[in-house]
């Protein structure tokens, strides 16, 4: 019995994926490292790093109560176990279409989704453009994982925070102003996306074309923005929080640990 035993400990203790899992996503230098980084230091002793350079298992901060474990206190062993977490990166150059269907189709254990967002380089066109098209693609995969499910109860929700990061910097807009900007970007996006389909569409003369512009439609239909609250539709609720993982005062990332513990 002991070899099994044992075998089964070791198992829960080396598989990090049981974990809840938090993606990190967005364009590369938003500082999705910077935040594991800080992650991880800030971390009690008995977080391990995981041999896969990309992700690392960390630990609700102190202060922070995991919204599973409200009415418990720290140091029961339940309220410690709901403080852990595994946090995985995505390399922000990578093509979202290879991650999406790896981790987006099949997100067993991911809790919600940290959409890292340089609030400085959304402040010009071509930052928030990039940033925009990104963010359209991870939304849309999204909504395509809800609508596309075969049960009857609808996938597991999963939330998305929109972590405006770089605050400390002068040129940076401000959390609602970059959700301003995005939701307006992202209606851009999804209108050129839309004749893209479309102009195939007809191209290809096949039967399926309007199946698929509505299907790559992200949001409401009509004639109205994007407007985030369109994904509450389809299971995904989107929040935009500020902070600065670095920056000459100090790192102030609480509004993105809040959101993490009420996902907890
Ligand atoms: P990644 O590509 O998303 O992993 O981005 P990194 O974590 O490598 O960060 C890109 C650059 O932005 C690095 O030079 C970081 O030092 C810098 N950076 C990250 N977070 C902040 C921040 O909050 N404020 C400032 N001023 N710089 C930051």
């Amino acid at each position: 019995l002991l070899p099994i035993a044992l075998h089964q400990f070791i198992y829960r203790v080396q598989t990090p994926t049981a974990l809840p899992t938090f993606l990190l996503i967005g364009p590369s230098g938003s500082g999705k490292t910077a935040f594991l980084t800080l992650a991880e230091r800030r971390a009690a002793a008995q977080t391990h790093t995981s041999t896969a350079p990309l992700s690392i298992e960390a630990l609700l901060p102190d202060g922070y109560v995991p919204n599973s474990a409200h009415y418990r206190s720290p140091g029961d062993p339940a309220y410690e176990r709901a403080r852990r977490l595994l946090l995985l990166d995505t390399p922000g150059h990578g093509k979202l279409r290879h991650f999406a269907t790896a981790q987006l189709v099949n997100p067993t254990h991911v809790r919600g989704i940290i959409f890292v967002v340089d609030a400085a380089s959304v402040a010009d066109e071509a930052g928030l453009d990039e940033t925009a098209e990104y963010l359209h693609d991870m939304l849309l995969a999204l909504q395509k994982r809800y609508t596309g499910a075969k049960t009857s109860k609808g996938p597991k929700e999963i939330p998305v925070l929109i972590a405006a990061n770089k605050l400390d910097l002068f040129t940076a807009l401000p959390p609602h102003l970059v959700k301003i900007s995005l939701e307006k970007a992202i209606s851009e996006v999804r209108k050129s996306r839309a004749k893209g389909v479309k102009d195939s569409g007809v191209a290809m003369g096949g039967e399926e074309d309007a199946v698929d512009e509505e299907n790559e439609w992200l949001g409401e239909g009509g004639e109205g923005a994007f407007e985030f609250r369109q994904m509450e539709e389809v299971g995904t609720s989107v929040a935009v929080q500020g902070g600065n993982v670095l920056g000459g005062e100090g790192s102030d990332v609480k509004s993105w640990w809040e959101w993490v513990a009420e996902q907890l």
